[in-house]
């Protein structure tokens, strides 16, 4: 054993762990290894924000716990990392910081300020991921937006698009105008949003009319019908008649349509192309045409005659004020409805046509669903949002987006006869930006002329192939044996993108499920309670939580905060009582490494005490519900368990009961002695591996200290997961040795009651019990009661009770004489 040192600075042992497990290499994943069963971690790669936030924290931890848990069961575990580069935000992110415009440079510059400025946050973060004490295999590191990333997500592109799952085709999809480019349907967002319903005349051929109630007029020049549901009594003679759009200036026929709703206003709907997704369907159904009012960037188009050049907003106001003046308004009210919004910038989105690429994903649903259930889901209830997510699901994925910084997708098309040239499989990595296809000329016409494919592939295109990648597809020929990974971590959040889009990619591509369990977690809430952000003041930044208490305590906070899946708030007291906590068990070491320094861990003493053997029992009670707990994910159980004994049964009760065994040897014995320094000894080591996993650095600390001359692991992150000794569980040790710890609570309740100090010895205690089992027990623990309490002399009478009533046992009578 080596001594402690003088000082406790948890921050400095958990950064010199941190540096000392990397060199060490005790979490490199060994491929090659047969002797241990591997274990697939499929870590999400982050998106590089800079900004690793304490939501991070929460599902890092319960990642890192896993990892460790799954390490000490004696698996080779897999904790990749990568990053998730591409997208968006960070095109925008870079305008913002060189203040440029993206069109200002060549697309190729434009995407090394991207790459430069997400290779700053990915430093940022990586040191976050590190600081917070995770497992990470650092070898494995990954970027999305490197060439040798780009070979994989376009590869599975062109295996897709070989087995006809990939289409090119003009169709209504989902459009942000402020973000000008195509998104998918998990991207679009669905926000309760105040709107006006305008009830609007348009006329029949008869002289009579029609009243209409629509919230967006503006979309009256591309009205192609009029809707009434077939059993609507009204409206039933009017099927097959023609009726004026109003503005259009243009007659169309009023259909019979079964989804038109009879409440919804006045019952009688315009089908524009396209209002939302049921105009879309209506327009399929129906054969209808279509006519597009509204460009990319959101104005109108000459489709729109005299508002063209507006925004929708504008021509809005224009087409209500044109209705007025011609008296076709009859009314307006006010209207609430859900609305399509751009999940980054939050513009409401239109349907527009386009010709899009897409990937067939509505032909997987059964798949989908069927493989959803065979999933183990952490906790069971979020399987729910998958299936929900992949029923809900009118339209097929498309993957092309209007963009810069994301892989390019692998395609020309020759510019003589327009022929479509997708790249082989040993063509990747390509960017058809800067190379033609490696054949040199059309396949069909011969023409050597060709023009690259502009769009990219959209983002979830590259990260929805992880678990094979992490696996080692396509380059190691035994990927499989890593595939379906063990587990999925993600936030619920996220169960519509990421964990659908690599089941559908995983179903599509290996005709296999990505993964084998869905481990959740959900969001993290402000000191509050409400939804963290900075302008609502209830914001806490990691960089602040890790300065003031490094990593252990803000882990428990994560793993206790609530049950797995569920939201749950930052909190500074959590954190400031697992800081307690930690000093707790660290002072408690501390003080047996004093009355361990001449114990030999080889020699197992003759007898133990009863204190000593209800110790532990509840020992490995609380072994076996913390292995069960962390078996199922179920981090907040875990980590009360271990925390209720060590502080409790432990440190406050079992520690002050063999204080006199410890210190007196000369008057309790040697055997006695060494009976408490094997409980001890065992007890806390037990404690620090089944806390390792939570709070990995103070448990390694303690390990080296005490316990690596001994024990002999490199650290205690690879020991042997404790197997639990059922021998030592007894029922009837545990309710006897909790008698005893009761006596011991009340005689200190009772010398503070009566003003003594707790060290002051007591003369004469007397117990009274009428059962005599009660009276043996007592009898039993006589000097460990007699030692902790300072008592000089001790009766226990068989006989109804004198004095004051022991608390919880109301068949326990004594009296304390001082
Ligand atoms: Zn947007
Ligand atoms: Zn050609």
């Amino acid at each position: 054993m080596k001594s402690f040192p003088k000082k406790f600075n948890l921050l400095e042992i958990e950064e010199k762990w941190q540096k000392n497990w990397e060199e060490m290499g005790i979490y490199r994943f060994n491929r090659a290894e047969d002797s241990r069963p591997s274990f697939t971690i499929d870590t999400p790669p982050p998106y590089p924000s800079g900004n690793f936030h304490m939501g991070n924290v929460l599902n890092w931890t319960y990642i890192d716990a896993l990892a460790r848990y799954k390490r000490m069961r004696g698996y080779n575990v897999l904790f990749p990392q990568g990053w998730d580069c591409h997208g968006l935000p960070t095109e925008i992110k870079t305008e913002e910081t060189y203040k440029i415009k993206k069109t200002d440079l060549p697309p190729a510059e434009f995407v090394k300020l991207c790459k430069q400025l997400i290779n700053k946050y990915i430093t940022i973060m990586k040191k976050a991921i590190i600081r917070l004490g995770c497992s990470v295999d650092w070898t494995t590191e990954y970027k999305t937006m490197n060439p040798n990333y780009w070979k994989n997500t376009q590869l599975s592109f062109i295996q897709l698009h070989k087995k006809g799952l990939i289409y090119k085709g003009t169709h209504p999809i989902s459009w942000c105008t402020s973000c000008e480019t195509a998104i998918a349907d998990a991207e679009v967002e669905h926000e309760q949003k105040e709107g006006t319903l305008h009830y609007i005349k348009f006329k029949l051929e008869d002289g009579n009319h029609l009243t209409i109630a629509t919230t967006r007029p503006e979309l009256l020049p591309a009205c192609v019908t009029v809707a009434v549901n077939p059993q609507d009594e009204r409206y039933k003679r009017y099927i097959g008649k023609n009726i004026y759009v109003p503005i259009a200036d243009r007659q169309v026929k009023i259909i019979a349509e079964r989804t038109v709703d009879p409440k919804f206003g006045t019952g009688v709907l315009m089908i524009c192309t396209y209002g939302d997704k049921a105009d879309v369907k209506a327009v399929t159904t129906h054969k209808l045409p279509s006519i597009i009012l509204i460009d990319d960037k959101g104005k109108m188009n000459q489709n729109a005659g005299k508002y063209a050049g507006l925004t929708a907003k504008q021509a809005k106001k224009a087409v209500v004020a044109d209705l007025e003046q011609a008296d076709l308004l009859e009314k307006t009210e006010p209207h609430s409805q859900e609305v399509g919004t751009c999940w980054r910038c939050k513009t409401p989105i239109e349907i527009l046509e386009h010709e899009q690429w897409f990937m067939k994903t509505r032909i997987f649903t059964e798949q989908v669903k069927k493989n959803t259930h065979e999933v183990t889901w952490y906790p069971d209830n979020m399987k729910k949002r998958m299936i929900d997510w992949a029923n809900s699901l009118d339209w097929d994925w498309v993957i092309s987006r209007q963009r810069i910084f994301a892989t390019p997708m692998p395609i020309w098309y020759c510019t003589k006869c327009n022929e479509v040239i997708i790249a082989e499989p040993d063509w990747v990595p390509i960017d058809p930006r800067n190379e033609p296809p490696k054949t040199g000329k059309c396949p069909k016409c011969g023409s050597t002329k060709f023009t690259p494919e502009t769009d990219v592939l959209d983002t979830w295109f590259d990260s929805s192939i992880t678990c094979a990648v992490h696996a080692g597809w396509p380059d190691n020929k035994d990927w499989q044996k890593l595939f379906p990974a063990d587990v999925h971590p993600s936030g619920y959040d996220i169960i519509r993108t990421w964990a659908y889009y690599l089941m559908v990619r995983s179903l599509a591509l290996f005709d296999e499920k990505p993964y084998k369990s869905v481990l959740i977690n959900g969001m993290v809430l402000g000191t509050d309670g409400r939804k963290m952000s900075k302008s609502l003041g209830n914001f806490v930044s990691t960089p602040e939580v890790f300065s003031k208490y490094g990593a252990d305590a803000p882990r428990q906070w994560a793993t206790s905060g609530g049950a797995t899946g569920s939201d749950i708030p930052f909190r500074w007291e959590d954190i400031e009582y697992a800081w307690r906590f930690l000093r707790k068990l660290w002072n408690a070491s501390r003080f047996a490494g004093i009355h361990l320094k001449d114990y030999n861990p080889n020699q197992k003493p003759a007898k133990l005490e009863l204190i000593d053997r209800w110790l532990l029992s509840k020992m490995e009670q609380v072994t076996r519900k913390v292995t069960e707990a962390l078996e199922n994910c179920q981090f907040n159980v875990a980590t009360d368990e271990i925390r209720k004994f060590t502080w409790h049964s432990f440190c406050d009760n079992y520690l002050e009961a063999v204080k006199h065994r410890l210190y007196q040897p000369e008057t309790y014995g040697n055997e006695k002695r060494e009976a408490a320094q094997y409980t001890l000894y065992t007890t806390i080591y037990r404690i620090i591996q089944l806390l390792a996993p939570v709070s990995p650095h103070i448990t390694e600390e303690l390990y080296q200290i005490m316990f690596a001359d001994d024990k002999k692991h490199e650290s205690i992150h690879v020991s042997q997961w404790p197997t639990i000794q059922k021998e030592l569980i007894d029922d009837e040790t545990e309710k006897s040795g909790d008698l005893i710890v009761a006596v011991m609570g009340e005689i200190r309740r009772d010398k503070a009651e009566n003003q003594k100090p707790l060290n002051a010895p007591i003369q004469k205690l007397t117990l009274y019990s009428e059962d005599k089992e009660t009276v043996e027990v007592l009898c039993q623990a006589e000097e460990d009661l007699a030692g902790t309490c300072k008592i000089e002399k001790m009766e226990v009478i068989l006989a109804k009770g004198k004095g004051k009533e022991l608390q919880g046992y109301p068949d326990i009578h004594f009296i304390a004489e001082y």
